[in-house]
């Protein structure tokens, strides 16, 4: 995890007061997916990302990545080889001066119990404490269903699935399943309509 103010007790912040955040899955929504990427030189944001980043964090949202490695379970490389890539990411970023408040990672294979792989909510709810976040403000973008279910599990206002990486053939499978699902083209395309949608 990176940054972030820490807050001591979130239950006592006047709800005019609580953050909205934006959680953002990682490959194939931010970065294009090379399939267990682990080498920073591999990164690769999709474009105008960055950018949009930028906006919502400029209209007050907090940036939550919550990203799924089971290549760690599974033997392929280490949190380390993961951290470095978030490092290349946030050397990026932060060039346009944009930051992540919090990274979250679940290492395990599908297969392994895991404490907040997606489509558990767990990492939204440490999210939400940490960082004393109203959750029916928040957002959830990426490019699975897994993303989408983690939204709704966690009660976030919406979910939206983005057409980069998997994004297009889940909405192809999807049918009369994407539910409440916001579908947009890209990162870029997410933030336009998060700015359009929030509550002020
Ligand atoms: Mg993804």
């Amino acid at each position: 995890m990176v940054g972030g103010a820490r807050v001591g007790c979130a239950a006592v912040i006047p709800r005019v007061l609580r953050a909205a955040a934006v959680f953002l899955d990682r490959d194939g929504t931010l970065i294009v997916d090379k399939s267990y990427l682990s080498k920073p030189e591999e990164v690769e944001f999709i474009p105008g990302t960055i950018e949009a980043l930028g906006k919502l964090a400029s209209a007050g949202f907090r940036l939550v990545m919550v990203t799924n490695q089971s290549g760690i379970g599974r033997g392929y490389f280490t949190l380390e080889d993961v951290e470095r890539v978030h490092a290349r990411m946030a050397v990026e970023m932060r060039a346009l001066g944009v930051s992540f408040a919090a990274i979250y990672v679940a290492p395990e294979a599908p297969d392994q119990p895991s404490y907040g792989r997606k489509p558990s909510p767990q990492f939204l709810f440490d999210a939400r404490d940490r960082l004393g976040l109203d959750l029916d403000r928040c957002y959830m973008v990426g490019d699975k269903w897994l993303d989408l279910e983690t939204g709704w599990n966690a009660g976030t206002r919406r979910s939206l699935l983005v057409r980069t990486g998997h994004g297009r053939q889940v909405e192809a499978n999807g049918g009369g399943n994407m539910r409440s699902a916001v579908v947009v083209d890209d990162m870029a395309a997410a933030a336009e309509w998060i700015l359009t949608d929030r509550l002020e």
